[in-house]
């Protein structure tokens, strides 16, 4: 091992911080200039360069230049400054960038699996540097954020949200494995894009996508034991809810857009009852989309009110209510709705639009799953106001560009009474002399916790009693201040101690619900699951 390779291995290099020892003992003499820098000031340069490039996805560049060259510092860098540069690796900026992804393409961060693979995906995974893999996030590009189908380019997604399982959950970065599953892609402007880099053709379906994904499966679990953690990342609902319950039985599956968005929006909602006084099971939910996260979240809600009021789960649904693209879902769609919309078929004429929906069913919870931007009008917004003192309207859609609504028009719109929580971050508003916060409703709250408690249990299983742990576990990190404040969520600052919560808690689950099965079970599992995580503090060579 050369002295110039070790400068060029990024899961080594130290840069300036190479003590003289280090550089006598490596061969690194002349080739770094003299000075010996520590990592806090590496740091301290570091986010200086980034706050001089004023396009956000610049800043990305910089950050995804800097994780190829010194990885610590790369983590170091986002775990100290987490509020500032969440956005720049994750959504929004993460979407421009998946976008853009052909022609700011550098150096892959991840494994491809295409078509051309198909046969030899064992091959492909054997090709990868590290055989000791805890964690993969696997997309095929199909709905990437609320922006569509980005085929290939998909990649961003898988890079950055594994960049936050290291970042936020503590998992070692050499067990993360990003996957980009690519069987072409229907996004016509990509496949005339020069610089469009996956397979240029249309999306292959049916037999020859569920073979591909099969073997891709199959050859994970070979591979990397049955431990491995499978998380399916933006793919279309046609593909999301059948992958998630054919593999739910052979597999350590999550699916985040379903499940973990359930998750951290029902930590909200517990959060909500004590800002609006009124239980889970009190509310009246509308949701404006009925895909992955909107009935994913009703659910999860359904089981929480279940639970709460000792009903079935079919009672519970009844507070719940949906709006797809032809409007209120109601009895009389049943027979022509997905399947996964069909609980949520109630008895109701049909109505047309949100605004006429939340009109007739006066709900106090209102929801925005939809993908498409600017859909909480000012109109949706006065009617939430006029018969709630303190109407919750969450804006989930991603990137910012498609938030249902700004954080500037829910508070003006309902005269500063909204809680209100977006998907993507916005800056604090002032209003009539007053400042108001928001949170952000955000799966990273959940998943990079969530996925810890999984490793460090040896789940072999994911349970929904798992995901209401979780979002019990983050709602108690919610502190008066907080309240005080109107914020459904602690700030992301602290994240690492709330997902080492988050693990203690969903590792509790598994071993209470016997799926468990690394033996015996630690006495502190808050102690453990911290002594477990990552940290990006130099090592010294000797
Ligand atoms: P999805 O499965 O494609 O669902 C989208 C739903 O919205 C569908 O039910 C669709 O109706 C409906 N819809 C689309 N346009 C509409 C319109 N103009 N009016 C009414 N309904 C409309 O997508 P998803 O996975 O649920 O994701 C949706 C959004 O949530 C994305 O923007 C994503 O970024 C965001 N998301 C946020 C988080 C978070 O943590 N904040 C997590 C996951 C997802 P049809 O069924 O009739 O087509
Ligand atoms: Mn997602």
């Amino acid at each position: 091992a050369s002295g110039y390779s070790l400068l060029r291995d990024p899961r080594h290099n130290k840069g300036l911080a190479f003590t003289e020892k280090e550089r006598d003992a490596h061969y690194l003499q002349g080739l770094l200039p003299p000075a010996v820098v520590p990592q806090q000031l590496q740091v301290k340069k570091m986010i200086h360069n980034i706050r001089q490039y004023q396009v956000p996805l610049q800043k990305y560049m910089a950050m995804m230049d800097l994780q190829e060259r010194n990885e610590r510092l790369f983590y170091r860098l986002l775990i100290d400054n987490v509020e500032e540069l969440l956005p720049v690796v994750y959504t929004p900026t993460v979407g421009e960038a998946c976008q853009k992804y052909g022609s700011i393409f550098r150096q892959p961060q991840g494994l491809f699996i295409s078509l051309k693979e198909k046969g030899k995906v064992l091959e492909v995974l054997k090709n990868w540097p590290e055989r000791h893999i805890q964690v993969i996030v696997v997309t095929d590009g199909e709905r990437i954020l609320g922006l569509g189908d980005l085929g290939c380019q998909g990649m961003g997604i898988p890079v950055g949200k594994l960049a936050l399982y290291t970042a936020l959950g503590g998992i070692r970065p050499s067990a993360c494995l990003p996957v980009t599953i690519d069987v072409g892609t229907n996004n016509e402007a990509l496949l005339k894009d020069d610089f469009y880099i996956g397979l240029r053709q249309k999306r292959a379906t049916g037999q020859e996508y569920a073979e591909l994904m099969d073997e891709f499966m199959a050859a994970v679990k070979q591979i990397y034991g049955e431990k491995v953690l499978v998380q399916f990342e933006d793919f279309a609902n046609h593909n999301a809810f059948d992958l998630l319950s054919k593999y739910g039985s052979t597999h350590l599956v999550f699916n985040d857009d379903i499940q973990g968005t359930a998750s951290v929006v029902l930590s909200g909602l517990l959060s909500a009852q004590k800002l609006v006084g009124k239980k889970v099971a009190d509310q009246t939910y509308l949701f404006l989309g009925a895909g992955e996260a909107g009935t994913g979240i009703a659910e999860l809600i359904a089981l929480e009110i279940s639970k709460q009021t000792n009903t079935p789960l079919e009672e519970a649904r009844k507070k719940i209510w949906l709006v797809d693209s032809k409007g209120l879902i109601v009895n009389s769609r049943k027979e022509s709705l997905q399947h996964f919309k069909k609980p949520w078929a109630h008895e109701h004429e049909p109505v047309n639009g949100l605004l006429n929906a939340v009109k007739a069913l006066k709900p106090t919870v209102l929801i925005g799953s939809s993908g498409v931007g600017r859909t909480f009008t000012k109109d949706v917004i006065e009617a939430m106001a006029t018969f709630n003192e303190r109407p919750v309207i969450l804006s989930l859609s991603n990137p910012t560009s498609q938030s249902e609504c700004t954080a500037e028009e829910a508070y003006t719109w309902s005269k500063g009474r909204a809680i209100f929580a977006s998907g993507s971050p916005f800056d604090p508003i002032e209003y009539e002399g007053k400042t108001f916060t928001s949170g952000q409703a955000n799966n990273a709250y959940i998943f990079p916790g969530f996925g810890l408690g999984l490793i460090i249990s040896g789940a072999i299983r994911v349970h929904d009693d798992m995901l209401l742990a979780a979002s019990e576990a983050l709602a108690a990190q919610v502190t008066e201040e907080h309240f005080a404040k109107g914020l459904l969520y602690p700030p992301f600052k602290n994240i690492r101690k709330i997902s080492a919560h988050i693990a203690a808690s969903v590792a509790a689950k598994a071993y209470e619900l016997g799926l468990a099965t690394r033996m015996p079970q630690p006495e502190n599992l808050m102690k453990y699951a911290e002594s477990c995580m990552y940290s990006p503090a130099y090592r010294s060579y000797r």
